[in-house]
């Protein structure tokens, strides 16, 4: 069997020999086996299932999330002499007739379905009657409430695969899928005993950087960035379609060859853009995350973030599209605070679609973030958190100083990642240790305070208290007459946030979701205090440590501004709430 498979692979496909991986996984497939393949973007998951799909007898049923990718699929397919057809939604009926007509003749070999065919009667009657090679499922994290881009349909693959008279074995494909999805993709599809196959998530040739550039330097440090890939191509993902046209139109400006993507362009246009990419007419693309998936460009040697995506498994997604050559491609993801905020109201906002609501508490409340959940079912509020530990996530990696590789290869559960990588901006950069242990016992009983008086902070008033701040506020509440209030008077507010982002990220502390987010003293914190423990924080060596810490403008103008800023920020995210509902049947949190 595998001599067969050896010489379709080269027959149709052109290719020498099998990638590590793929022979294996064809080899059980073609014994009957369920399988399960959890491979990085590029590793080549569809041959996987084609190759076996050709050289057996029958049809196979592919299922496939994107109308797009399936249509690429085939006509590939049928350029390299193989016999497939696709089913979906774009296609007449008349058209669907034949399809199915054809499918049953017996000579078409692979069938291409969107998920909600699957319950169409006269595809069931097909499936009925036609004798089936293997049924598979692609980008099958789809299936999972957990997974990032869960497509409700999916959930019909399972009772499908039930009803066919004889079952075929099952192959389940994606690239992402933490430890917690793999069960999740296996117990939703009713795999039986499926092999599973995880290969490695490192790609040696990527190197991973963060920029975290003043708010006001953004845009000077995309240009910068963009300068140092000159002449080569490379993806810029925007979170919304503002951003798009706002950036691509600066690097037109600037004289770079940028086209963009998103989803409130006409399909022409779309279409018009992705192949001027593709064939490097234009080699910067600005796009959503609508960008992508199945875009098969393998000499792109930039991914640049301009916004921070909402969890790690869509960063490693985007950001693994460059590189797919295996050359050397730098992943770049640009921080700003704000895109924190923004993620958090994405999520806060389709928890309460969902039903969920949020108690109407203010961070200086005392109150606040007691009762800041309320009315959710169960189910709805597991998501609620796991989103949000998510955020938590994609935020530690911006703002972590450890090896930025290890991070992302132990989120997906690779365990044996090494401490350094040699090939990421932190361990790159030169960083120095300096011992903080004060700061930190001070930020510590000044939450351990409020707490023994039943009170609980945000991080802007713990700052406030330390730094023994006059507001009237302040006083009002009695923080005044707190032991630590003002015994960190002398520090800049900015320097006292950066230790208490470390003692967060390192679980002195921690912050609780919601709304209104107060930061708590964890066991491990109030062990530190007892304990006498010390704490170091790493400053990047090449910055002068002013720099990193000195607060910008007067207290109170900056107090002035930042209240506009914030107005200007909800005006934002009401449009940008406009905008995603307008955003035809993909719910908000899919399209960040
Ligand atoms: P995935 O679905 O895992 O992202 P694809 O199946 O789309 O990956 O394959 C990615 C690329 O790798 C394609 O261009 C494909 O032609 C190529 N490829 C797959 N298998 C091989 C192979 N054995 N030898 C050479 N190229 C291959
Ligand atoms: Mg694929
Ligand atoms: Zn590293």
């Amino acid at each position: 069997m595998l001599e067969q498979a050896q010489k379709a692979l080269k027959e149709y496909f052109g290719h020498q020999s099998f990638r590590p991986n793929q022979s294996e996984l064809i080899e059980h497939v073609l014994k009957g086996d369920d399988v399960l393949a959890v491979m990085p973007t590029g590793a080549g998951k569809s041959l996987v299932y084609q190759i076996p799909a050709i050289i057996s007898d029958g049809l196979a049923i592919v299922v496939s999330p994107l109308i797009s990718l399936m249509k690429d699929q085939v006509s590939a397919l049928n350029q390299a002499g193989v016999k497939a057809a696709f089913l979906n939604s774009s296609i007449s009926p008349v058209e669907q007739a034949e399809v199915l007509e054809y499918a049953a003749s017996g000579s078409c070999k692979l069938l291409y379905v969107a998920p909600e065919r699957l319950d169409a009667p006269r595809f069931l009657s097909l499936c009925k009657t036609a004798r089936l090679s293997l049924v598979a499922i692609d980008e099958a994290h789809c299936v999972s409430q957990w997974g990032q881009d869960f497509r409700p349909s999916y959930l019909r693959i399972a009772s499908f695969i039930e009803g066919l008279p004889k079952r075929p074995p099952v192959c389940a494909l994606t690239a992402t899928a933490t430890p917690e999805v793999q069960k999740d993709i296996a117990r939703a599809l009713e795999l039986r005993d499926p092999f599973t196959l995880v290969s490695g998530f490192d790609r040696a040739n990527l190197h991973f950087g963060v920029e975290r550039p003043d708010p006001k330097a953004k845009r000077a440090c995309l240009l910068r960035l963009v300068r140092e890939h000159a002449g080569q191509a490379g993806i810029v993902y925007c979170s919304t379609r503002s951003a798009v046209e706002d950036v691509c139109g600066l690097l037109c400006e600037n004289g770079f060859a940028a086209t963009r993507y998103h989803a409130g362009l006409a399909a022409s246009e779309r279409h018009a853009n992705q192949e001027d990419f593709l064939f490097d007419r234009k080699p910067i693309m600005v796009a959503t995350n609508a960008f992508g998936m199945g875009i098969d460009k393998s000499n792109v040697s930039f991914v640049i973030h301009y916004n921070m995506p909402s969890d790690v498994e869509s960063y490693y997604q985007e950001a693994g599209r460059a590189g797919r050559d295996g050359s050397p491609a730098d992943c770049i993801l640009i921080y700003n605070k704000k895109d924190v905020q923004t993620c958090q109201f994405l999520i806060d906002k389709s928890y309460e679609d969902r039903g969920g609501g949020f108690a109407d508490t203010g961070a200086w409340s005392d109150s606040a973030g007691e009762s800041a959940l309320a009315d959710a079912d169960g189910a709805s509020r597991a998501i609620y958190d796991r989103d949000c530990d998510r955020l938590r996530q994609m935020v530690f990696y911006c703002t972590s100083t450890d090896c930025l590789r290890s991070f992302i290869l132990r989120y997906f559960g690779q365990t044996d990642s090494p401490y350094r990588c040699e090939n990421c901006s932190n361990c790159s950069t030169d960083f120095e240790v300096e011992d903080v242990t004060v700061e930190a016992q001070k930020i510590l009983s000044c939450v351990l305070r409020l707490a023994q008086r039943d009170r609980r902070a945000g991080k802007a008033l713990i700052v406030d208290i330390l730094r023994g701040s006059k507001a009237e506020k302040i006083r009002a509440q009695g923080y005044d007459g707190l032991t630590t209030y003002g015994i960190m008077g002398a520090v800049p507010a900015k320097r006292i946030r950066y230790v208490l982002d470390a003692l967060i990220a390192e679980d002195y502390l921690v912050q609780t979701a919601g709304g209104y987010p107060v930061v708590e003293i964890t066991g491990k914190g109030a062990a530190f205090l007892k304990e006498r423990g010390s704490f170091e924080i790493k400053v990047p060596k090449r910055l002068p440590k002013e720099e990193v810490f000195v607060e910008p403008g007067r207290r109170g103008e900056a107090r002035g501004r930042s209240s506009s800023a914030d107005a200007e920020l909800f005006e934002k995210l009401k449009a940008l709430r406009f905008e995603l509902a307008s955003e035809a049947g993909v719910p908000a949190y899919i399209v960040f």
